[in-house]
C-alpha cells in the first residue's frame, strides 16, 4: 500500500505488518542528540516514525556519538515536509524521488534524514527505482547489511527482522538476503562490506558472500567516482585499515578502487602506510590524505589517476599532490609559512614513516602550536623608504621576507625595517657601480 497523502491531523494507523519488537532498549541517547532536537523531530513525525540504520547499530553497541541520525516514517515525502514547515523546520528534498528529506531544525538545532519506508523496484547496479511502502519489514529488507537493517522507535521498542542483533553480536557482517544478489543491485555495497567488516567483523565470511565479493569485484569500475571515495575514505580513517585492505587485495577488490602500482611497488605493500598509521597513533593525528599518499607510495602518477578516478576537487589534489615523493622536502619553517600546519604535518610524517625513523615531538609541537605568522612589512615600507614604484618593490620584500624566515619568524618590525633598508642600500650601491 502506498501511504496517503493524509490529513496531517488524524493519527496515522499503525503499519500493517505482523511485525512485533524482539527488544525494548533505552533510546535515550538517540532522542537526546542535537540538544533533544532528535525528540522533537519524532514526535513531529508522528508516534510510528522510528531511528535507523547505523546509528540503531551504534547506539546497540554503546558506540553512539556524534554520527549521523537517520529516521524512517510511513509518512509520504509531501506529508514529512508539510509537517517540517509546520513546525518551523526546515525541509530540503534532497532525494524526494527516493522519499528522503533533510530535516533541518530551527537556528541550526541539527540536521537529520528521514526517509518515507520504501521497497526497490528495480536496480541497474548503481541506482533503484523505489515504491513507497507502509511495511517496515520491505524497508529493512532494501538495507545492506542485517545489522543496519535494525530500527528502533521512541519509547525503545527494537525491532529486527534479519537477525541483525545476533549478527552484530557474534561478528558476522551479513548481507541481507543473498549476497550475490545484492551486490548486483549495488556494486557499492562490495566496499561497504569490507568497511563495515573492518569495524565489526569479528568471523570471516561466508565462502558465498566471500565469493560473490571476489566475484563481482571488476564491477567496481562502473561506480561513480564520489561513491568511491566516500565509502573508501570512510574505510581509511576506521580501524583495522591494514587488514582490511589486505583482504580485500587478496580477494581482487583492491585493484579496482586503486590505481596500480607500477612495477617498483606491489599493490598489496602496505608497509609504507603500517609505518605511518604508528605514528599518527603515537602522535594522535589521523589523516586521510597522507593515508591515501602512503598508500600509493606517494607515486606522483598514481595520486593523480586516482584524484581523476575519485574525482576529487582541485584543492584537495593539489594537497594530495603536493605529498608526492617528487615534490622536493623543505625546512620546517618554509613549509610552515608556504604550506600551512596541515600539510607540514603530512609530510613530516610521511618522510618519517618512508626513513623508518621516530618523527621528531619536537617538530610535531612546533607544527601543532604554529601560528600562522604574517610578515610585519609591505611594500608601502620600500616605497616610504624612497624605492619607486615597479617590480623591485616585490623583489626587496620577498628577500626581507626570506630573511625573516631563515630566523623562525622572529624578527620584529623594526628589525624586518632595518634589514629592507639594508637590502635597499645594497641594491643601489650596486646600482651605482
Ligand atoms: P556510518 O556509521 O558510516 O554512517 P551507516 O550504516 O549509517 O554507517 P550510511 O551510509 O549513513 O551508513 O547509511 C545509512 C543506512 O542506509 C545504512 O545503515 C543502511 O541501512 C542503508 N544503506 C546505506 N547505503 C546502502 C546501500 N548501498 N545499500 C543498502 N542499504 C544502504
Ligand atoms: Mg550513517
Amino acid at each position: 500500500m502506498i501511504p496517503s497523502d493524509d490529513d496531517p491531523n488524524v493519527t496515522e494507523p499503525l503499519p500493517d505488518d505482523d511485525s512485533r519488537p524482539v527488544a525494548t532498549v533505552d533510546a535515550s541517547v538517540l532522542l537526546s542528540a542535537h540538544g533533544g532536537a532528535a525528540a522533537e523531530l519524532i514526535d513531529i513525525l508522528g508516534r510510528d516514525a522510528r531511528f535507523v540504520g547505523g546509528c540503531v547499530r551504534d547506539m546497540v553497541l554503546g558506540q553512539f556519538g556524534e554520527g549521523d541520525i537517520d529516521i524512517a516514517t510511513p509518512l509520504h515525502p509531501r506529508n514529512v515536509t508539510r509537517r517540517l514547515t509546520r513546525a518551523n523546520w526546515k525541509a530540503i528534498p534532497v532525494g524526494i524521488e527516493h522519499g528522503t528529506v533533510l530535516a533541518v531544525a530551527p537556528e541550526g538545532g541539527g540536521t537529520f534524514e528521514v526517509t518515507t519506508l520504501r521497497e526497490d523496484v528495480e536496480t541497474d547496479g548503481r541506482h533503484a527505482t523505489v515504491r513507497f511502502t507502509d511495511s517496515w519489514k520491505e524497508d529493512a529488507a532494501r538495507r545492506d547489511f542485517t545489522y543496519n537493517a535494525i530500527s528502533v522507535d521512541r519509547e525503545g521498542y527494537l525491532y529486527d527482522y534479519f537477525g541483525g542483533l545476533e549478527d552484530l553480536e557474534g561478528g558476522y557482517t551479513r548481507f541481507v538476503g543473498n549476497a550475490s544478489d545484492r551486490i548486483a543491485e549495488d556494486r557499492l555495497r562490495i566496499l561497504r562490506a569490507y568497511r563495515f567488516h573492518a569495524r565489526f567483523g569479528l568471523r570471516a565470511w561466508d565462502g558465498a558472500t566471500a565469493r560473490a565479493l571476489a566475484a563481482q569485484a571488476h564491477e567496481l569500475q562502473h561506480l561513480s567516482g564520489e561513491r568511491i571515495r566516500q565509502e573508501m575514505g570512510k574505510l581509511l580513517v576506521g580501524p583495522n585499515v591494514i587488514a582490511v585492505l589486505k583482504m580485500m587485495a587478496s580477494h581482487g577488490v583492491l585493484q579496482h578502487v586503486i590505481p596500480a602500482a607500477p612495477h617498483r611497488f606491489r599493490t598489496d605493500d602496505f608497509g609504507l602506510l603500517d609505518r605511518l598509521m604508528i605514528l599518527e597513533d603515537l602522535h594522535d593525528q589521523p589523516g586521510l590524505w597522507r593515508r591515501l599518499a602512503a598508500l600509493l607510495h606517494r607515486d606522483q602518477d598514481r595520486m593523480k589517476a586516482l584524484a581523476e578516478r575519485y574525482r576529487i576537487s582541485n584543492r584537495d589534489r593539489d594537497a594530495l599532490m603536493a605529498l608526492s615523493a617528487q615534490v622536493p622536502a623543505k625546512p620546517l619553517n618554509w613549509a610552515l609559512y608556504q604550506d600551512g600546519s596541515g600539510a607540514a604535518l603530512d609530510r613530516l610524517l610521511l618522510d618519517a614513516a618512508e626513513m623508518n625513523a621516530p618523527a621528531s615531538a619536537g617538530h610535531v609541537h612546533r607544527i601543532l602550536c604554529y601560528e600562522p605568522a604574517v610578515l610585519p612589512i609591505s611594500g608601502q615600507d620600500a616605497l616610504d623608504l624612497g624605492v619607486g614604484p615597479g617590480p623591485l618593490v616585490g623583489q626587496l620584500i620577498r628577500r626581507v621576507e626570506a630573511w625573516w624566515i631563515e630566523r623562525d619568524f622572529q624578527p620584529t618590525r623594526e628589525d624586518c625595517l632595518w634589514q629592507l633598508s639594508h637590502a635597499i642600500k645594497a641594491e643601489f650601491d650596486l646600482g651605482d657601480r
